[in-house]
């Protein structure tokens, strides 16, 4: 039988398992908090644990976080770590540091499902989604790590974002424990304001998300309108935005968390940055209680985007900013080691063979074009 990895566990999980192995459940909260608050690593590290219970656990589970492939430190300060998992597959979590707080952007699956035409993580097709120790193993792994640098004072992760690759409402159960063992007092004690879900905009997992966890919610919007969305968040023609922004809304009204949704907005030059754009989005989202996060595209090959103007997204956060949305223009952090947005990539071993099928229509559309 395969030992159990203890990070994979809630507080709750961990109550249960130690019923199942016959020991008393008041122990559980005692490891989880070793594990999380203090980041263990070795069930010798757990001082106020007995010597047999400790022998009893090392024989029964582990305590296995994700392996260090590469670890690179930008010059603003960001970390960049791509991991590897037991079976070989890669992913990243990126550490943006801002003076003793900190923000880590983890991921949520292996590749993505969703195919959305900015993002280089899409290019890369999607494997499988990631075990709750695998999504947590990324907060215990960078904790560890940003305690062992200690480069410039104190740091601490002090917000977590579902920001790397992966859409997690599409890896519901492992997202929502793991989110649950970010805001555990025992576990890492987050506010439930600094732990944010961020959404191409899956609908029913949204729809659901509210009775498991209650976490800040950011929207990937990227269009105002139907057929421009359906182009760069394809996921748009399964959820259209008239179904979309309710469901938003409902979730903000049940969620203490978020009062206010996160609108994500990537800015790709004379696709999406017009002031007409501009003003569409503010006629969409007038009634909706959001800050507005515009993102400059980060460019990675193989692309046929551009990064907007400056000036263009100036022009783009007045239009919205006169119509009384709160507006800010996310600095690209990390760039130098392509840590930024959408540039983060790990060996996906595409299982829906995305590029295959995008050159296979390629030449069915070349030979008709020839015909
Ligand atoms: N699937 C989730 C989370 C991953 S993407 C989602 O869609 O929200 C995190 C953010 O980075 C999203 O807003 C995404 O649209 C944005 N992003 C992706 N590729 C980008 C790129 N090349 N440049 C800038 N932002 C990008």
């Amino acid at each position: 039988m395969s030992k159990v990895n203890l990070l994979d566990l809630t507080r709750d999980g961990m109550v249960s398992f130690f019923k199942e192995i016959d020991e008393k459940p008041f122990r559980a909260p005692q490891v989880f908090k070793w594990l999380h608050q203090f980041v263990a690593d070795e069930f010798d590290q757990m001082t106020n644990i007995s010597k047999s219970l400790k022998e009893k656990l090392k024989e029964v589970c582990v305590i296995q976080g994700p392996e260090i492939i590469t670890e690179q430190l930008s010059k603003d300060g960001t970390i960049k770590w791509a991991l590897k998992t037991e079976d070989g597959q890669a992913i990243e979590t990126v550490f943006i540091p801002d003076g003793e707080r900190g923000t880590l952007c983890i991921s949520s699956q292996v590749g993505c499902l969703l195919d959305c035409s900015f993002c280089s993580t899409a290019q890369q097709g999607f494997n499988r989604n990631l075990s709750t120790a695998e999504i947590v193993g990324q907060v215990w792994l960078a904790a560890r790590r940003i305690g062992a640098l200690r480069t410039t004072g104190k740091r601490r992760i002090s917000n977590v974002v579902f920001m790397g690759m992966g859409e997690p409402l599409l890896n519901f159960d492992a997202v929502v424990d793991s989110c649950n063992i970010l805001l555990d007092d025992f576990g890492y004690g987050l506010s439930k304001r600094r732990v944010t879900i961020s959404t191409s905009g899956v609908v029913p997992g949204l729809d659901k998300l509210i009775e498991k966890a209650d976490v800040a919610l950011a929207l990937s919007l990227h269009a105002a309108n139907n057929e421009l969305r359906n182009e760069l968040v394809p996921v748009n023609k399964k959820y259209p935005i008239e179904v979309l922004l309710p469901s938003v809304k409902r979730y903000l009204d049940d969620s203490s968390a978020s009062k206010k949704v996160t609108i994500e907005y990537v800015m790709l030059r004379g696709v999406n940055d017009t002031p007409s754009h501009a003003r569409e989005m503010a006629r969409l989202l007038k009634e909706l209680p959001c800050k507005i996060n515009l993102i400059p595209f980060n460019p990675f090959p193989k692309n046929k985007y551009k990064t907007s103007h400056t000036s263009d997204i100036s022009k783009f956060a007045d239009i919205l900013v006169k119509k009384g949305f709160v507006v800010v223009t996310r600095r690209t952090r990390g760039d130098d080691i392509d840590a930024a947005c959408g540039q983060l990539v790990g060996e996906v071993n595409d299982r829906t063979r995305r590029e295959e099928r995008k050159k296979k229509k390629e030449e069915r559309i070349a030979i008709k074009n020839l015909n």
